[in-house]
């Protein structure tokens, strides 16, 4: 089993965008409370975690954070626990942040794989989007990306946007290809309850993809991808080689150990899961009183939900399930005791197999959740 990963969320926004449903606040006054209470979070941690190989400042928007909040975090962190020289350390960037100076003060800090949310190249769909960037923001940030020595970064982009045909998301995906980031997500717009954009959606101000067009989304973007070099190793992400594939996400995927500090963030080890207070208010409570972890409730996951989830991840990424190691973790043939489900799979191009593991098909991929439930 690999090493735990560190996962640190940043529950901070400028602004908020009409789509999301991630918690966030754009008061920033706590801003230095939070970040203090994070440090003071790995010490209740120090104890039962010792060694990360990857660890990820997300959230919210890390990018809004200066240099030295940023070196606060990532010192607390090689204070408190051991991270080997080669570990990933990736921060989510909003490209409407930060200078060549900022990036390269990143890089002196330790940090190595950027995320960008750069969501689309067209402003038009910006704006819908309600993003405080515009495409040339993007372009600048990458480009300060690479003159800052970036060679491991990735970008998200959103398909699916109203008024977005086709033809408008392959120059999309043209666009992003031209500037040759190592990784790419891209993800269909969801339009989450109680956001601003569902109550929009609710009083018919616009129409999104139905299935079948949404389907025509998935492939072309796989297929555009795959043509230009990518490969596709997770429902939504996208490589340009083995190393530079997300080693972090990849622990979320295999139920790898993940500790996650800071407001709402989740955590997994040896089949319990926990969570933190979503809000800060409870997230600082609970840390200043200085007992406990600031944790909302937790769960200890059944040999059932294991084998689900473990079926539900493995058929969300290219290389599927291992069968060995199924076997091995519940004791389960699957090729001998599921046959009458995997044939007709098979035959209906959903997923391949063979001796060591039942991997989908693109066509598989994009109905990957689905896949799992018929196990
Ligand atoms: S910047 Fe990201 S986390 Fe913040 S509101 Fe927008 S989508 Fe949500």
């Amino acid at each position: 089993m690999s090493l735990p990963g560190l996962y640190i969320h940043i529950p901070f926004c400028r602004t908020k965008c009409p789509y999301c449903h991630f918690y966030s606040t754009t008061d920033l006054t706590s801003v230095d409370v939070v970040i203090a209470s994070i440090v003071g979070e790995m010490e209740l941690y120090a104890d039962e975690f010792d060694t990360f190989d990857t660890i990820y400042i997300g959230g919210g928007t890390p990018s809004l954070l200066t240099i030295q909040q940023l070196d606060v975090i990532l010192s607390g962190v090689h204070r408190h626990f051991h991270i080997p020289p080669n570990a990933e350390i990736t921060i989510e960037v909003n490209p409407a942040d930060g200078d060549l100076a900022w990036y390269r003060s990143l890089k002196n800090l330790g940090v190595n794989r950027l995320h960008m949310g750069v969501q689309s190249f067209s402003d038009q769909a910006l704006t819908f989007l309600g993003r405080r960037h515009r495409a040339e923001d993007a372009v600048a940030a990458l480009e300060n990306t690479v003159r800052a020595g970036f060679d491991n970064f990735g970008l998200d982009l959103i398909y699916g946007i109203p008024g977005q045909d086709m033809q408008s998301w392959r120059e999309s995906l043209a666009r992003a290809v031209s500037l040759a980031p190592p990784h790419l997500s891209a993800y269909q717009l969801a339009i989450e309850e109680e956001t601003p954009l569902w109550q929009r959606h609710q009083r018919g101000s616009f129409d999104i993809p139905d299935e079948d067009a949404s389907l025509s989304f998935f492939l072309e973007t796989s297929a555009y991808l795959e043509r230009s070099g990518y490969h596709h190793y997770e429902v939504s992400n996208y490589a340009s080689s083995p190393s530079r594939k997300s080693r972090h996400n990849q622990k979320y995927w295999d139920h790898t150990p993940y500790l996650g500090l800071g407001p709402g963030a989740h955590s997994f080890k040896e089949g319990r899961r926990w969570w933190n207070h979503r809000g800060i208010e409870g997230y600082l409570k609970d840390l200043a009183a200085g007992t406990a972890a600031p944790v909302a409730g937790d769960e200890t996951l059944s040999r059932e939900d294991l084998r689900l989830e473990t079926l539900f991840m493995s058929l969300r990424t290219a290389r599927g399930i291992d069968l060995a190691a199924f076997r091995l973790q519940f004791g389960e043939n699957l090729l001998k005791e599921q046959h009458t489900i995997i044939q007709p799979l098979v035959d209906r191009g959903f997923i391949v197999v063979n001796d060591e593991r039942i991997s989908p098909t693109t066509r598989g991929l994009a109905v990957a959740d689905q896949l799992a439930l018929i196990f």
